[in-house]
């Protein structure tokens, strides 16, 4: 194996996730391999990690870690994913009910990253790249710059940064700078310093060798400010080294149906969730109920549908506001809207299977994976023409396309698209046509896999 790459994430299916990070680190790494190169994943040992999947672990030692003025032990376990998965142990930090969101957090992760690589003398595996994922392992390309590059393991190594989603930053309070025991001058507009806070984001675009988004028109959005989130103007200076490459799904974790197999999961799905057993659309979501899902469109648009008979099947957890509105549908329009506001990994992929329609509206959307999916199973997505979904999904015409796309962040906007999807449903030609296309489309992980080892290689 030639390039060794270390991927450094907070998440990774099925030991950790919560979004489609860790379905991109549960992932690439196994392609990378298929690829030849020897790619590993270390990640904080949460306490959510089931125990079936550590069965296997082995102990490999223990590192104190440095975190500011404080000395934390880190435990280092190696597992084997299909990869070689490094845990990074220590209960105090990461023996907590979820990933994140502790007041913490900042010293948190700036002890994560610092064991990341401090642990190298127990794993023997001098990485050619650093591969950080979000503001959490944004500082390992600082610390790479500063500390870790004097360490002969890492003296040739490069860091990648990839943003998959820009909105969160890490930004906490100046002081927290110390915790990653750098010389006071990187508090400074170059180094890590962010409208007086100090952002770990920085950390990521300032000191990284490349800097990667995971769709290509994500990639141009964050250099404007409306999807900037005040990185904007930072990430027009590093456009030379910023390159967006599409996250693929994994295709053994979502085996192909048959359009028989389609229908019986239809009813299976209205059986389970109570739904009336009717021939017309099912309209589906599955995801976070977060404001960049565009769920303002949602609430307003999907009402009309359900008066005129179409179903609504939403499976997410978030903010209280969007949950409390999917339950006041739920109970205005019994057995035709069903809302699931937790989190199931199962009925998620029996909502892909058995709806027509899938909603996806995001203001943002990085990537997304939800309507790649989806278009596996021939659920059909209405978008929004936004980073990786207008990368993925193009308008329908009666003969090419494989969904519904329109621009505009309004509620009309989407009922139109709805609309337009709900025609084709009950046209047979069209529908049949439509999910075939849909069902061709092939996001497998091998042509991203690909881009990543170039980028690897460029760096
Ligand atoms: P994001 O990373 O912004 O949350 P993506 O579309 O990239 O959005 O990835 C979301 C992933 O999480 C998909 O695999 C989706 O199926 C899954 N997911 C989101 N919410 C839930 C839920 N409540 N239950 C099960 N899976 C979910």
């Amino acid at each position: 194996m030639d390039e060794k790459i270390l991927i450094i994430a907070t998440e990774a299916a099925p030991y950790a996730k919560s979004g489609g990070l860790g379905d991109v680190t549960g992932t690439l790494p196994k392609a990378l391999r298929a690829l030849g190169a020897d790619a590993r994943v270390v990640l904080p040992k949460y306490q959510s990690i089931p125990d079936s999947l550590l069965a296997d672990a082995v102990f490999l030692g223990k590192i104190p870690i440095r975190v500011g003025e404080t000395t934390w032990e880190a435990g280092v376990l190696l597992v084997d994913a299909g990869f070689p998965l490094y845990l990074i142990e220590n209960d105090h930090l990461f023996a907590r009910k979820d990933l994140y969101g502790y007041p913490d957090d900042g010293e948190r992760f700036a002890f994560f990253c610092k064991a990341a690589v401090e642990m190298q003398p127990l794993t023997g595996f001098s990485p050619h790249i650093l591969h950080c994922n979000d503001w959490q392992t944004a500082p390992v390309c600082l610390l790479l710059k500063e500390t870790y590059r004097h360490f002969a393991a890492f003296a040739n190594t490069k860091s990648l940064f990839t943003i998959h989603n820009l909105q969160y930053q890490g930004n906490f309070p100046r002081i927290t700078i110390r915790l990653l025991n750098v010389p006071p001058h990187y508090f400074s507009i170059d180094g890590v310093e962010f409208y007086g806070q100090t952002s770990f984001m920085k950390a990521g675009l300032n000191f990284a060798d490349g800097i990667s988004t995971v769709s290509p028109t994500y990639a141009r959005e964050i250099q404007t400010a409306a999807f900037g989130y005040g990185m904007e103007g930072l990430l027009l200076a590093k456009r030379d080294k910023l390159t967006g490459i599409l996250n693929g799904i994994d295709y053994d974790l979502y085996p192909a149906i048959t359009l028989e197999e389609k229908a019986e999961a239809k009813k299976h799905l209205q059986r389970r969730l109570g739904l009336e057993e009717s021939d017309g659309p099912i309209l589906t979501m599955v995801t976070r109920l977060a404001e960049q899902k565009g769920l303002e469109l949602v609430m307003g648009a999907v009402e009309p549908y359900l008066q005129q008979g179409a179903q609504f099947v939403v499976l997410g957890t978030g903010e209280a506001r969007y949950e409390a509105y999917f339950r006041y549908l739920a109970g205005k329009y019994p057995g035709r809207v069903s809302a699931n506001l937790y989190f199931d990994e199962a009925l998620s992929r029996e909502i892909y299977q058995g709806g027509d329609i899938f909603l996806m509206p995001s203001y943002f959307e990085p990537c997304g994976l939800g309507q790649m999916i989806a278009l596996r199973y021939g659920n059909i997505p209405v978008v929004r023409k936004t980073g990786g979904l207008a990368d993925t999904v193009t308008h329908f015409d009666g003969q090419n396309g494989n969904g519904f796309v329109f621009r505009d962040t309004l509620p009309d906007a989407l009922s139109w698209g709805i609309g337009q999807a709900i025609c084709a449903y009950w046209d047979k030609e069209a529908w049949t046509t439509l999910r075939q296309n849909a069902m061709a489309c092939d996001f497998s992980w091998q042509a991203s896999a690909k881009k990543y080892l170039e980028l690897y290689g460029r760096l």
